[in-house]
């Protein structure tokens, strides 16, 4: 039998990779590697855990094991990859020896931890996974006050739903504004409003220096000598792809581990996918971009010849309070921006040099309008 296409990783890119395949009647045989249980799980649910009273355990759509049986994968959970050999084909995990045909890298990414001092700055609370969600699960459930470190989507997303159900939240960011990089300050300061309504209190421009415990609870320091004592810390500062395995193959790697456009590492036999894969100088941690680049690895890999094309993409906002939805470049300082807003919505469209339409967003009762402007943007790849 032929060596098989082994995966590492059981996150939504790997299982969309074997769903893709076995879609596209691939009988390959595939092994699937993962540190995890490899229950498959709808990762952007956990943005809104706290007002829908989920466990982690309520988030599990097919256990692991399931999968492995329905889609006819061998499956090594619990199981950390420890290094790769190119040249040899095949991998180290748990001290065993896997040969592979084809090797895809789909380890995903770690939060951010910005540098801190303190007794308990190991005790943050992250969110970036059912595990992470596990573990801190029951500290949140009693926590009366949260403070988040971290005002991009994944930050503000988890400060509102935790706000919704009555807890007191401070959401500290380094910036000055909210979702900076991604809106300008006169589209996010209308979230910021209504954050405020909510009594999210913020720390802006400020960053967090110091945590420590105390009898109960944590005291938060941050660098314009503000300080809180809150009932637990979230960070939620920015991802970082998990690149260690790939740098130390020898594989390039940057921001993220180096794909062309058929997804394809600087190794002929190893591929990349989801958000540890940087492809046209980007990583592109959306579900989105995933799907267009499973669709190109699994005709690739069937030996079909397929080339990666990424539409411009639809971001939504999971804020339901002032609800929003992006798509474009809308952080040009150059752009120029053409807006109509109202008390019921805005829509904001920005245009580029020769009066092209660079990006959009568009808030509330604006939503509608918003993918007919989709289609005008031009293809990211
Ligand atoms: C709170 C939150 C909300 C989000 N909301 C949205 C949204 O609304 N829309 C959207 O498009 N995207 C959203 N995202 C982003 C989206 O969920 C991710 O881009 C996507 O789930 C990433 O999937 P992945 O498979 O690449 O990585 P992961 O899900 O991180 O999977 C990585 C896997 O690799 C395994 N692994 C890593 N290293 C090893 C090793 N050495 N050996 C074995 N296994 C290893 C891990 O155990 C894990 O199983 C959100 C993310 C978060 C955290």
């Amino acid at each position: 039998m032929s060596q098989p296409i082994v995966i590492v990783g059981s996150g939504f890119a790997a299982w969309q990779l074997v769903r893709t395949l076995r879609r596209q009647q691939s009988a390959a045989p595939i092994t699937v590697i993962t540190a995890t249980s490899g229950d498959d799980y709808n990762k952007p649910d956990l943005s809104h855990v706290f007002t829908r009273k989920q466990q982690a355990t309520d988030l599990i759509k097919a256990s692991g094991a399931q999968l492995s049986a329905e889609l006819d994968v061998r499956l090594m959970p619990h199981t950390r990859v420890e290094e790769i050999n190119p040249n040899g084909n095949y991998l180290i995990a748990n001290g065993e020896r896997i040969d592979y045909q084809k090797l895809v890298l789909a380890t995903g990414a770690k939060t951010f931890i910005p540098p801190m001092q303190g007794n308990a700055k190991d005790q943050l609370i992250t969110l970036n996974s059912l595990e992470e969600y596990q573990q801190g699960q029951e500290q949140l459930a009693n926590a009366r006050s949260v403070l988040v470190i971290g005002a991009g989507m994944i930050g503000t997303e988890i400060a509102m739903d935790l706000a919704s159900t009555g807890r007191k939240v401070i959401l500290a960011n380094r910036e000055e504004s909210i979702l900076p990089g991604l809106l300008p300050e006169f589209i996010s300061s209308r979230l910021l409003g209504s954050m405020i309504t909510q009594n999210v209190q913020f720390e802006l421009g400020a960053e967090v220096t110091e945590v420590n415990a105390k009898d109960s609870g944590f005291d938060v320091k941050l660098s314009n000598n503000n300080q809180h004592s809150v009932d637990a810390v979230i960070c939620a500062a920015g991802i970082v792809p998990n690149t260690q395995l790939a740098r130390s193959a020898g594989l390039q790697v940057n921001r993220g581990i180096v794909v062309n456009q058929q997804m394809q590492t600087s190794h002929s036999d190893i591929y990349a996918l989801g958000d540890c894969a940087e492809i046209d100088g980007r990583v592109m941690p959306f579900l989105q971009a995933i799907i267009h680049s499973t669709n190109t690895l699994a005709k690739t890999l069937a030996g079909e010849s397929a080339k990666l094309a990424l539409p411009a993409m639809m971001i939504k906002l999971k804020t339901p309070l002032l609800p929003i939805q992006f798509g474009g470049n809308t952080s040009h300082s150059k752009a120029t921006w053409k807006v109509d807003a109202t008390a019921e919505g805005m829509l904001a469209q920005a245009f580029d040099d020769n009066d092209q339409l660079m990006g959009f967003v568009a808030t509330e009762s604006m939503m509608p309008k918003a993918f007919p402007l989709l289609r005008q943007l031009p293809a990211l790849i």
